[in-house]
């Protein structure tokens, strides 16, 4: 079946995504100790660092190799050694995440031969330890936040990780991209089957933490790098998202170590949450616990409660592919009938994805990948939508639509608390179904000439 690609125009206007190092930058911060790197111009950097800043509220530093005139005409290998050498000083980092930008792929710079060439020069240099060189390419103009986040989680273990005799309580969570509160609430459940999770990255700490009494170039917390280094030993790798392109963290654990891979779609929704807990209770050998089975059983009794306010609500879904993906099967779930749904993104897998949700008596949904806000505009006019679902983004087509927009995944830059958002699991659904149930009420509420306070 053909993949409906948007319309013919050749520019991107206003985008539905966000840049590629962008991704890499958020996961090389879920690495304890690591110094994200851009290799390229300052601009690049600054805007990543604001961006990352209005959805976490938290600080982030990213240093740069600050590209001028010369280096973008004669390479960039001597910003990059005196950059390194500056924040091997003045940082003391564990690692040192780099991420390529559209400047320096663009003319071509040799990155893993500079980094080669690095580590010899500043070997006999006794003032610079060097520590792990983590080097993701990340071309811009190819691929998403997305893309550039599942390579540098690629490239984390690909630098890191040992093989060793095999761990069978140790599983690695390969999480996507998600919130801090998601991160969590992983590491509670894999911890409640008794196993030791390896997440990989963990932001939750050093991007939802608490305040400090002096300023830290490197906050606390992140996966230990220690700890990257056994994920070669663990029983299975469970990765969550299964739009991933391109090499994966799974697959180099599965290739380099026979780690078996597992891969769900986002535990977004009952049966996607189920998939996740199944995937446990393989791994771990234990049954589900009661706590989490009881949590599964309260959302599924709020699902029939609040059936009648939600049933036949058409809906537009926007964002990764993943948290799309996810988000169209829980909606399927639920009775609200998605009928458009678009990313950004472009693994070439979003429809096929889609097309294997078990949808009910609901048309399939028009699904538009590699999609910008005008395409999506144009789309949207004619589907008489209730709600949208989707990043901050997505404001303004909410607005011109004059339909509510409930916010989840990344960028949520006009709402506050987005590191508290939980989305996976029973708990992270029960949530967002509450969100949704609630924002289709006060909705009604609104445009009621009767002012109902009674629905
Ligand atoms: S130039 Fe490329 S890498 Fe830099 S901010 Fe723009 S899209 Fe991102």
């Amino acid at each position: 079946m053909m993949t409906d690609q948007g319309s013919s125009f050749v520019a991107t206007r206003n985008a539905c995504k966000m840049c590629t190092p962008l991704g890499a930058c958020l996961a090389f911060s879920g690495v304890e100790g690591c110094l994200p790197f851009l290799h390229g111009s300052q601009g690049c950097s600054t805007y990543i660092r604001r961006y990352l800043i209005s959805h976490f509220r938290e600080p982030m530093d990213i240093a740069s190799s600050n590209f001028d005139e010369q280096s973008a005409i004669f390479g960039g290998q001597n910003n990059l050694s005196i950059g390194l050498r500056h924040v091997l000083e003045s940082y003391r980092p564990k690692a040192v995440g780099i991420a390529t930008t559209c400047l320096s792929e663009t003319i071509g710079d040799d990155v893993s031969m500079f980094l080669n060439e690095f580590r010899s020069e500043q070997a006999g240099n006794a003032d610079v330890s060097i520590p792990p060189l983590i080097h993701a390419s990340t071309p811009s103009y190819h691929g998403s936040h997305f893309d550039g986040y599942t390579e540098a989680v690629a490239a984390i273990v690909d630098t890191l990780a040992e093989g060793g005799k095999r761990q069978a309580d140790l599983v690695n969570i390969l999480p996507g991209i998600v919130s801090p509160a998601d991160l969590r609430h992983l590491r509670e459940i894999v911890s409640d089957f008794g196993l030791t999770p390896v997440l990989t990255p963990d932001y939750s700490e050093r991007l939802d933490g608490p305040p400090w009494q002096q300023y830290q170039r490197i906050p606390d917390g992140g996966t230990p790098i220690d700890m990257i280094r056994r994920c070669g030993t663990a029983a299975a790798s469970i990765q969550l998202g299964d739009t991933p392109t391109g090499r994966t963290a799974a697959g180099i654990l599965a290739d380099k170590f026979d780690v078996p891979a597992m891969v769900l779609p986002m535990p977004i929704g009952v049966r996607a949450s189920d998939q996740w807990f199944a995937a446990l209770e393989k791994v771990s050998g234990r049954p589900t616990p009661k706590q989490h089975a009881d949590e599964r059983g309260r959302l599924v009794d709020s699902y029939i409660d609040a059936h009648k306010y939600i049933f036949g609500k058409r809906a537009i879904v926007f964002g990764d592919e993943d948290f799309v993906v996810s988000t169209v099967g829980f909606l399927a779930e639920i009775g609200i009938q998605t009928v458009l749904c678009g990313s950004g993104g472009q693994s070439g897998t979003l429809k096929e994805s889609i097309d294997r949700i078990e949808m009910g008596p609901s048309e399939p949904p028009r699904v538009i990948e590699g999609v910008d806000f005008e395409d999506l505009t144009e789309a949207a006019d004619d589907v008489h939508a209730d709600l949208m679902i989707g990043h901050s983004k997505g404001y303004k087509l909410a607005r011109h639509l004059g339909i509510p927009l409930v916010r989840i995944g990344l960028p949520v830059h006009d709402r506050f608390g987005a590191s508290r958002m939980l989305h996976v699991g029973y708990r992270g659904t029960q949530q967002l179904f509450d969100r949704i149930v609630n924002t289709l009420l006060e909705q009604r509420q609104d445009i009621s000439e009767m002012g109902y306070t009674y629905l």
